[in-house]
């Protein structure tokens, strides 16, 4: 890969913390400030969603240390992630945070950078494209569209169904977000369609399941609000996955353009 030189991208100065986000996971998706900081970073401490390709960038002498789950062993907690960073800078690294999509939509970039500021650490954040946003662009999915919604909701998905009283005002969102967007959602697709159809969202209103958004393996699914977990099942889908409601959704015959496995797959 030729090397890319811009003028006025910072340096990374020995003893920061740069919080960075990867994208969605295709390489070409990350920032100019991303390949910046993976160019200097002495050492990188990623997540699971970050890929080999994109850490690949680094210096050859990096080391790369991987926070995220492996092998069924828990994952660090983010006090031990937190407490790694600050120990890497205080040995004088310039550490390279390096998270999936934007560090500071759903991907506790605020606890890291809190704990640092905690420290007197000095860091700064480099925002990445959310799976969210990017995703939904590589599915042919604009998250706006003028004819359709003035309103978009990201949530995440993970506690839906699992607290006595839900966390989320899933009748809240369901009357005033013509879209939803919904992180981390693949486990409780059941859960969560009943709440926005007992909501009054309407059991045959467009659903979309995209995995693995932006890579090669990336899948569209399209069907029902109201066969969302079937939908999963029937075509045998994994996470990481983005849900995605509303009318916008339609939109993805038309627009679909990315196809590394043939296209959008369309379901009953
Ligand atoms: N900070 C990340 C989100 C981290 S939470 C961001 O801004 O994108 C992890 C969740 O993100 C996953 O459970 C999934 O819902 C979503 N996600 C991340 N990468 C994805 C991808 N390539 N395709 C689909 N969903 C993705």
């Amino acid at each position: 890969m030729p090397e890319i030189q811009i003028d006025g991208l910072p340096v990374f100065a020995p003893g920061w913390v740069w919080l960075a986000g990867a994208g969605p996971g295709d390489p070409g998706l990350l920032t100019l400030h991303a390949v910046n900081a993976l160019k200097q970073a002495d050492v990188v401490v990623y997540d699971a969603l970050v890929s080999e390709d994109i850490l690949s960038l680094v210096k050859p002498e990096a080391e790369l240390i991987y926070a995220g789950k492996r092998g069924g062993k828990p994952s660090w907690n983010q006090q031990d992630i937190s407490d790694k960073l600050i120990e890497l800078a205080g040995q004088g690294k310039r550490v390279l945070r390096l998270k999936g999509g934007d560090p500071f939509v759903f991907g506790r970039g605020g606890e890291e950078a809190e704990a640092l500021v905690a420290k007197d650490i000095p860091f700064r954040l480099i925002p990445g494209i959310s799976a969210g946003i990017g995703g939904l662009g590589y599915a042919g999915i604009p998250a706006t569209h003028r004819e359709v919604n003035h309103a978009v909701t990201f949530v995440t998905g993970h506690l839906a169904g699992k607290q006595q009283a839900e966390l989320l005002d899933w009748d809240a969102i369901a009357k005033a977000s013509p879209v939803i967007v919904i992180y981390m959602a693949m486990s409780r697709l059941a859960v969560i369609s009943d709440l926005l159809i007992k909501a009054g969202r309407a059991a045959d209103e467009a659903l979309a399941i995209v995995t693995h958004a932006t890579t090669p393996k990336q899948r569209v699914v399209v069907g029902k609000l109201g066969k969302a977990a079937d939908l999963a099942t029937q075509h045998g889908l994994e996470p990481p996955s983005i849900i995605v409601i509303g009318k916008v959704v339609e939109l993805s015959d038309t627009l679909s353009w990315f196809a590394p496995q043939g296209g959008a797959e369309d379901a009953d």
